[in-house]
């Protein structure tokens, strides 16, 4: 019998020539050529060439075969001829002369081809989403995806962590969104709710003892869904005793160096940068500011201090900012593109916005008349902006004003292409406030979620001036993107206690929603702090996707809909008179 040897599509080279192997897979290609057929058969790991021949038995098959069915080939191994060779393919020095082929199964022709890397309609795909998931990109993101979080884990292992698996049915868990709620059919009339994160329980494996937990963790949170947010995510979920920010900062900064170099084999800068919430702002006008390129805003307060130009007078002197901003070869820009700048400023959140272009024939700007030599002098300096470039201005309350100008000068960078897609540049922010608030409402509402500890000497700021007060609150920012926070815990009933009623709550509210927690801090708390990363983000500036639907095997749309099981879907009756619910009013 001759040795038969079973391999990936993707795994055979030169050094299998005269072998015989046995590969599976699906039909990517079919090609009659020449008097011969030839099979592109694919499988995860990629693509092998197999030839059929007239002479052997198969050959009458392999005319059947369609795009998609699956097949086991039985073969011997040669050299492509010379000339013939795809230096494209992993596998295109050799080919397959097959000698047996059994159809496994037959597909029907797929509702969109499987085989080209072209856009198809999102919807077709996730509802076809098996179909989707046969696609090299999609395997590639999946490959990556579990390769990093193996390297995730095996750091965690390696620096003496547990991984504990919190439950999923439990009880509210505040990280600002709503509760997924599961109705509870042994005690009709109560709820499990799905938790947003596992926060209060890392804390109570804390208050165990257990020292050091790490969860590869699913929180969900139902949110009105942005694009680059699911309701369900996975989270690294960290929590450890005894430890200040200091330290959890650097262990989450050195696993994600290690875990970077094992995945990627890309070395990142370290340390990375810091900036306090204050300085992110002022100098990027976010808390997540995008260090891929400098363009840093420039508070032009002081340069238009005599101005008389009414909009930038009037908001100095009720306190405002004027905030200036270089916007690189924005020079030559046509008025319909500085027109379509100001929209932007609009959508942003601003009233107007006021521009310049420093021509290489001159300046112009529709407040020109407002500009003299030392003014312009003075903004170029303070933007580092040169002939060719033009400055945006934006002056307002100075919160809006910080934002508007960062948001603009993430604008700039797209239109300028100041953005290095294969960079990662990493920061830290920190020092956040403790509460901000809730513009709806008018009501304090926490930053980070109500567990977070105040910063020392602020817990009094809580009551006196509650936007003041500042908390042990730290983020990890990766091209301008928020991976995740973490903090430093509340240990005490009394202090937990009046932070949950300086967000409104009432004493009764608190103990029956946290009464647990408070009880737990009665018994030996050790000091604590953590983390949560959000994978799917990770991931997907790992492998430069512009969707984090393309780095879950079966993510959800943007209404939240799982296409392809067609979920959420209406209860049967029986289903809701066993958990002895009714509905009422209007159904989606
Ligand atoms: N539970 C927090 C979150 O999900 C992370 C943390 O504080 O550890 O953002």
């Amino acid at each position: 019998m001759i040795e038969m040897q079973r391999l990936g599509c993707g795994a055979i080279d030169r050094s299998h020539i005269g072998s015989h192997v046995e590969l599976n897979g699906w039909i990517n290609r079919r090609r009659d050529h020449g008097g011969l057929v030839f099979i592109d058969l694919r499988d995860r790991d990629g693509l092998t060439q197999v030839v059929f021949d007239p002479e052997h038995s198969a050959f009458d098959e392999a005319h059947s075969l369609r795009h998609e069915d699956v097949i086991r080939v039985r073969g011997a191994v040669r050299a492509r001829p010379a000339g013939t060779e795809n230096p494209r393919l992993k596998t295109g020095q050799v080919e397959v002369e097959a000698l047996e082929l059994q159809v496994l199964s037959r597909s029907e022709v797929p509702p969109f081809p499987v085989n080209l890397d072209e856009d198809v309609d999102e919807g077709l795909r996730l509802k076809y989403r098996y179909l989707d998931l046969r696609r090299p990109r999609l395997v590639r993101n999946l490959t990556v995806r579990h390769k990093y979080l193996k390297a995730v884990r095996d750091f965690f292992d390696a620096n003496d962590f547990l991984e504990i698996e919190t439950p999923v049915l439990i009880k509210p868990t505040p990280e600002g969104a709503r509760d997924y709620l599961v109705p509870a059919r042994l005690t009709r009339g109560s709820f499990y709710a799905l938790p947003q994160s596992p926060q209060i329980l890392k804390q109570l494996c804390m208050v165990a003892g257990l020292g050091r937990y790490m969860q590869i963790a699913r929180c969900f949170r139902d949110e009105d869904l942005r694009s680059d947010r699911q309701p369900e995510f996975t989270q690294i979920d960290v929590e450890m005793s005894f430890v200040e920010q200091e330290d959890i900062m650097r262990l989450m900064e050195r696993m994600m160096i290690q875990t970077f170099e094992s995945t990627l084999g890309v070395t990142l800068e370290k340390p990375f940068p810091r900036l306090s919430f204050g300085e992110a702002v002022r100098r990027f006008g976010s808390d997540k500011p995008d260090l891929r390129f400098g363009l840093e805003l420039a508070d032009a307060g002081a340069i238009f201090a005599g101005t008389e130009f009414a909009v930038f007078k009037s908001t100095l002197e009720s306190g405002g900012s004027v905030i200036a901003l270089r916007w690189p070869g924005g020079g030559a820009s046509s008025r319909r593109e500085f027109d379509a700048m100001v929209e932007r400023a609009k959508e942003h959140g601003a009233k107007g916005l006021v521009w310049i272009a420093l021509g290489a024939d001159g300046v112009k700007s529709p407040v020109a008349k407002f500009l003299d030599d030392a003014t312009l002098a003075r903004l170029r300096e303070a933007t580092g902006a040169e002939t060719g470039d033009a400055i945006l201005i934006v002056a307002d309350k100075t919160a809006t004003a910080h934002s508007v100008a960062g948001k603009l000068r993430l604008d700039v960078a797209e239109r300028a292409d100041l953005r290095d897609p294969k960079a990662f540049a990493f920061c830290w922010v920190y020092d956040f406030p403790l509460f901000e608030l809730d513009e709806e409402t008018g009501h304090w509402t926490f930053t980070h979620h109500p567990f977070t500890s105040p910063a020392p000497g602020h817990a009094d700021l809580m009551e006196s001036d509650p936007g003041r007060a500042r908390a042990l609150h730290y983020d990890m920012v990766l091209n301008g993107v928020e991976l995740g926070s973490g903090s430093i815990r509340i240990t005490t009933p009394e202090l937990q206690q009046r932070v949950f009623r300086a967000l409104g709550m009432s004493d009764e509210d608190i103990q029956e929603r946290f009464g647990f927690l408070l009880e737990a801090f009665r018994y030996g708390v050790p000091p604590m702090g953590g983390m949560a990363l959000g994978v799917d983000r990770i991931i997907q500036i790992m492998v430069g996707e512009s969707s984090i639907r393309d780095v879950i095997a079966f993510p959800k749309n943007q209404q939240g809909r799982d296409l392809m099981l067609e979920a959420p879907s209406p209860a049967t009756k029986a289903n809701l008179e066993e958990l002895g619910l009714r509905l009422t009013g209007e159904q989606r």
